[in-house]
């Protein structure tokens, strides 16, 4: 279920601190370290999940949950009017940790990313 070794794992441990922003039974979503816009928070399953590749039918809840919550999450931080969620996979894809996470990004007009 946790990776001894996972940043974020340690984080849901409450073993390294974070700024939470919303927490429930399933999931936790906490601000970026290193912000890339103005809001920029991150969202997590607490359950190990490496990525997105990882997805099954026994864990999707958790990632249903993540993407239920995340307009509420926007409402309440005034970006509801444009952000962007991302979630990194793989090296290549530029994920940095590997435990499944959504980036949530706004605050400011976004570069085109398509
Ligand atoms: P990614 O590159 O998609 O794997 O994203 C990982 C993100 O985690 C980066 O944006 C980092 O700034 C962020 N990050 C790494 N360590 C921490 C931490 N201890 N608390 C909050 N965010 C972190
Ligand atoms: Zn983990």
């Amino acid at each position: 279920m946790s990776d001894k070794k996972c940043i974020f794992c340690k984080i849901i441990a409450g073993e390294i601190p974070s700024k939470k922003v919303y927490e429930d039974d399933e999931i936790l979503m906490f601000h970026d370290i290193n912000k890339s816009a103005p809001v920029h928070i991150l969202c997590v399953p607490k359950i190990h999940i490496d990525s997105l590749n990882e997805v099954n039918q026994e864990n999707i809840k958790y990632v249903a949950h993540i993407l239920e919550k995340i307009p509420e999450i926007a409402k309440s931080f005034g970006i509801s009017d444009g952000y962007r969620v991302v979630t990194n996979i793989g090296e290549d894809g530029g994920q940095s940790v590997f435990h499944l996470h959504f980036h949530i990004l706004g605050g400011r007009k976004l570069a085109y990313m398509g």
